[in-house]
């Protein structure tokens, strides 16, 4: 009994002195693992400095094919009516995978607020230049949320509606089943069937899309396949204009 109590005493008194050293060391760069100069809360200027010079923010690109002339036929989705215009911040490459990777499975959600901030800063005049009405992020399915407790594109897209002054409508589409990770899949055609039909309005929303600009949030854009998906529903409505912000493309 006296053991066990000693060792329990143990314990504690080194977490108290894990707490302390925290306290007195100071946090380290998400990027690197050197120390953090004062002032920057998640990575070092040679970092940021890094991820900064390749993520230099892009778009309109056709979030299908890439391409950046959307009068300019490119794909069967470029010549469609209707265009979908996809802004990204980064190539889906280097270290933005590692800390997209962080911030969606690790729960490092200061990293993802970090992110968001930095693609803005290269990106929300062009947004504002459209004065979106609804900012809408892609939604997980019921299960992998409950397993995840967050859904790392509803972080982002709060961030954007806030900075570019639109309305931010989390619930008003659902994923009517779960779905395999996209970038887990390789063969192209396998992605778009795996989406396919798996999202769907909200019962019940009575989100008037009728003539209105839609900005849809996901972390990264592999195929556009999900893109497409998550759309069809609010086309249905007869918006204006259906934009997409992404932190990466990886297309
Ligand atoms: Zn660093
Ligand atoms: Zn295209």
């Amino acid at each position: 009994m006296l053991k066990q109590i000693l060792s329990r005493s143990g314990l504690i008194a080194r977490g108290v002195l894990d707490d302390f050293r925290q306290l007195l060391s100071p946090p380290l760069c998400i990027g690197c693992d050197r120390d953090l100069a004062a002032g920057d809360p998640v990575f070092c200027n040679a970092c940021l400095e890094s991820l900064n010079s390749k993520c230099a923010g892009t778009g309109p690109v056709c979030p299908f094919c890439g391409w950046h002339d959307l009068n300019n036929r490119q794909c069967r989705f470029c010549s469609k009516s209707f265009k979908i215009r996809l802004y990204y911040w980064g190539r889906y490459e280097d270290e933005l995978v590692q800390y997209i990777g962080k911030f969606k499975f690790q729960g490092v959600l200061e990293l993802g607020i970090r992110l968001t901030d930095e693609a803005l800063k290269r990106l929300a005049n062009l947004l504002c230049e459209n004065y979106y009405d609804y900012v809408i992020p892609v939604p997980l399915h019921g299960s992998r949320r409950r397993k995840r407790d967050y859904n790392q594109s509803d972080i982002i897209a709060k961030i954007v509606s806030m900075a570019i002054n639109a309305i931010y409508i989390p619930d008003s589409i659902f994923r009517v089943r779960s779905t395999r990770q996209q970038a887990k899949i390789k063969n192209e055609d396998r992605r778009w069937k795996n989406v396919e039909n798996a999202f769907s309005l909200t019962s019940g929303s009575d989100i008037d899309f009728n003539r209105k600009k839609v900005l849809i949030v996901d972390d990264i854009v592999t195929t556009g396949a999900t893109i497409y998906e998550v759309s069809k529903p609010i086309r249905e409505k007869d918006p204006e204009m259906i934009d997409v912000f992404s932190l990466a493309y990886a297309g």
